[in-house]
């Protein structure tokens, strides 16, 4: 068949990503029966452009350094999808989340496409200046790439707010004026025109639908225990939110490893110590545990919220919980992905588990285009009404085919997809 190879074909990539997302596509595009054409169209993205950036640093020393800006589909809006920096971040990486966010923007619901950047270097290892340096040698480097009707990023791993405060402030800086003209970036500082509750969107739209989750499937929240991997930005908000909601967080892990306490971690204070330590490690009143250990922790909702391929056939049949809540992007690969299903663990996929940040990027765009302002409570009610919506909707389609969560995410999504892509016309 035409359509599959059309898809095998792009999967010799060195991508754990980009080649879960092609499986998913392809099974989706078998289900929905898509005509070749159409699969070819959504297989492979409509723009990749790699960058070299060489800037001279405080400390005199020149950075050389790769950079990754993928539009994988405009068919419903401009693209959007954070920039990721990290030491080992490829194009075909970029590629597969790019995909992801096509997906993910059609499913929640928002006027956008799908698209990613990535930055090639280790975080950890800048300081503060030559970390801003990057970045504004970055956005120089992509500009003409970047726009409001073109690709908006937001932040993702390894990046943050004030990295984005430094990309809204260099693009303006570049035209000589105070402001943009329409939204470049979301998830920058509120002062600069970002919204109030992006920082914790994720986070909490992880813990909304997996509270939704909840109640289909009779777990009593305050009773429930909770592990997570990752206490970066989705992870410790999920954690903060998870706790918040009755529920004990007795496992936690970051790149450091893990702690653990079956009484329920103080999450309030584990942050202060991360805050402090940089890590996880050393928490007082839990012992320490593997990164591998805080997976397969005792518990009823394992939210992966680290990085991707963290759940595979080697670990699959060590996991206990019922639920799954993808707070990161892939993190169980199609092979586990199967074990699980036929484990019947609930697994709410990452295109709707995650995709808070990016509902709550649209309204700081929607905002920054109108110049408005949203109170954190409009925001978050807006963000639980459209996180609950989208699960339902999910939930019973899903229901209504017999297929998986992750299927019927998959089949809305590329469905609407399609729609656009017709709707539009097949002309360019
Ligand atoms: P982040 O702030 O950089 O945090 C990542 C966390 O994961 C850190 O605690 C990091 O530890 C930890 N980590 C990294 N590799 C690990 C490993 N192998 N084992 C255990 N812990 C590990 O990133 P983030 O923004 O929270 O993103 C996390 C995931 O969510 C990614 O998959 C991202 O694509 C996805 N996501 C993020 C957003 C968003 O709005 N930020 C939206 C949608 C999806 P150290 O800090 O010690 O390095």
């Amino acid at each position: 068949m035409i359509e599959q190879q059309s898809i095998e074909n792009k999967n010799t990539n060195n991508s754990d990503i980009l080649t879960t997302s092609l499986y998913n596509l392809r099974q989706s595009a078998g289900r929905l029966e898509l005509d070749d054409h159409i699969i070819a169209r959504i297989a492979e993205p409509k723009e990749k452009i790699e960058i070299t950036i060489d800037p001279i640093l405080s400390n005199g020393e020149t950075a050389h350094v790769k950079a990754f800006v993928v539009r994988h589909n405009d068919v419903l809006g401009p693209a959007k999808g954070g920039i990721r920096m990290t030491n080992s971040v490829t194009m075909d990486d970029i590629v597969g989340l790019s995909m992801e966010m096509t997906w993910k923007t059609s499913l929640i619901g928002v006027p956008f496409g799908g698209g990613k950047s990535g930055i090639r270097c280790d975080p950890a290892s800048l300081s503060p200046e030559a970390r801003e340096i990057i970045i504004r040698s970055f956005t120089r480097g992509i500009r003409r790439h970047i726009g409001p009707e073109i690709y908006i990023p937001a932040p993702d791993m390894g990046t943050n707010e004030e990295d984005m405060g430094h990309v809204r402030d260099c693009i303006a800086y570049s035209n000589g004026t105070s402001i943009t003209k329409g939204c470049f970036v979301t998830g920058k500082p509120v002062i600069l025109g970002g919204i109030v509750g992006r920082r914790e969107a994720t986070g909490k739209g992880v813990i909304f639908t997996t509270l939704a989750a909840c109640e289909k499937i009779g777990i009593d929240i305050t009773k429930a225990r909770i592990a997570v991997q990752g206490f970066g930005n989705v992870g410790m908000i999920a954690a903060a939110w998870a706790a918040k909601s009755g529920a004990s967080v007795i496992a936690v892990s970051d790149i450091t490893g893990g702690i653990i306490n079956e009484q329920g971690l103080d999450i309030d204070a584990l942050r202060e110590h991360v805050k402090e330590t940089s890590g996880v490690r050393g928490f007082q009143d839990a012992t320490e545990t593997t990164n591998n250990a805080v997976l397969d922790a005792p518990c009823d909702i394992l939210i992966p919220a680290a990085t991707q391929s963290q759940i595979t056939k080697t670990n699959a049949d060590k996991i206990k919980a019922k639920i799954i809540a993808e707070g990161a992007n892939s993190p169980i690969t199609p092979d586990a992905d199967e074990l699980l299903n036929r484990r019947g663990i609930f697994i709410i996929p990452d295109i709707l588990c995650n995709a808070g940040g990016v509902f709550v990027s649209f309204l700081e765009y929607t905002q920054e285009t109108q110049r408005e302002q949203m109170t954190y409570e409009q925001v978050e009610q807006r963000l639980r009404d459209r996180m609950v919506e989208k699960f339902d909707e999910v939930y019973n389609y899903s229901l209504e085919k017999h297929i998986t969560m992750r299927q019927a995410a998959m089949d809305i999504a590329v469905g609407k997809v399609v729609e656009g892509i017709y709707s539009r016309g097949l002309l360019p």
